[in-house]
């Protein structure tokens, strides 16, 4: 196996053009698992460390520009309040010696369903900024980045420089099933973002379809149920019978198999539970900011 390793991303992209076969390598927090339970034998690693522009990020107006390797650590101790849904998955990821090394950039390369970072990524809405040496920059949307059990839109020559990330303008919330609080893959997980701004609400599922997905349906019921009991405005307590109903249309965007962490109809249950329990978290925080404002006004 041959090692390259990269001075500047301008090599790193001649590199993967040279050699698209090359495994880039961040964190490794995935890659040499398996390499050293012999999954994976890779010609050429490709080495991103020591390209210090993959570890920092930038907060704009209406997002953040995530360099690919900022560690998830970095993620929970400054990004809280621009991507508290993100900073909450980053918690619930490994222990502290795995958030330390691994990133977002890794998570999205496994693209695996079970990875933390996908339902808050999808829930807040996101973009991922990917290059190659011959075709220059392009940013997929993070609902065309997911493309099957383990795969990505992203084509052998390209490489994953930042993930753009739109800032919070409402209460965010990620919850996760998983055997123990640490250093467990989840059995299924969901996140939620209320975007006052434009009175929608988006999801994202993790760990229980082939790939991570939005719970679309349950996301227009709840649109419309939020915009026509005018609940943006009044800041009422949504009923039950809305909750209900969405957590069910959530339930029902799954497709979960069987496997050795949990069965598929206790995920598509658990996905209901998570989503019943995010919404009413997110929107009591709303409802209290509300009535925050509005005595102050
Ligand atoms: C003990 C343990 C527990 C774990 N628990 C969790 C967990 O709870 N939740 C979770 O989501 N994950 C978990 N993981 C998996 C892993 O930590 C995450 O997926 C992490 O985000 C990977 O990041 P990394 O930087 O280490 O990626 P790496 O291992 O370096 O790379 C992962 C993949 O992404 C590709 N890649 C990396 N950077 C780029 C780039 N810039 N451009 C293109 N491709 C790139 C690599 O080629 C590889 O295919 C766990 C891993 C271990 C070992």
């Amino acid at each position: 196996m041959d090692f390259l390793r990269p001075a500047s991303w301008e090599e790193a992209l001649a590199a993967k053009a040279e050699h698209p076969t090359a495994v880039p390598i961040a964190g490794g927090t995935d890659v040499m698992v398996e390499i050293n339970f012999d999954h994976r034998r890779p010609e050429y690693l490709l080495d991103l460390n020591r390209i210090g522009d993959l570890y920092e990020w930038e907060v704009g107006e209406e997002s953040v520009r995530l360099g690919a390797s900022v560690p998830y650590t970095r993620i929970m101790e400054h990004l809280r309040a621009e991507l508290p849904g993100l900073a909450l998955a980053s918690h619930t990821v490994a222990s502290p010696q795995i958030r330390n090394r691994g990133g977002v950039g890794g998570n999205l390369g496994t693209a695996s369903p079970a990875g933390d970072a996908h339902p808050a990524l999808l829930a807040a809405g996101a973009e991922v900024e990917v290059e190659s040496a011959a075709r220059g920059t392009r940013l997929i949307p993070i609902d065309d980045f997911y493309t099957g059990v383990k795969r990505n839109a992203l084509q052998p020559d390209e490489l994953i420089r930042a993930v753009h990330v739109k800032k919070a303008d409402g209460p965010q919330q990620y919850s996760k099933v998983g055997t123990r609080n640490a250093m467990v893959i989840a059995v299924c997980a969901f996140g939620l973002a209320l975007h006052p701004e434009t009175r929608t609400v988006r999801t994202g599922i993790g760990s229980a379809a082939p790939t991570p997905v939005r719970a679309k349906a349950a996301e227009e019921f709840l649109n419309a149920a939020l915009q026509e009991g005018g609940f943006w405005d009044n800041g009422k307590v949504i009923t039950p019978s809305v909750a209900k109903q969405f957590a069910q249309l959530c339930s029902a965007a799954c497709n979960p198999i069987d496997d050795v962490r949990g069965t598929a109809s206790y995920r598509r249950h658990a996905v209901g539970v998570m989503a019943r329990r995010t919404l009413t978290w997110t929107w009591e925080s709303y409802r209290g900011n509300h009535r925050t404002t509005e005595g102050a006004a």
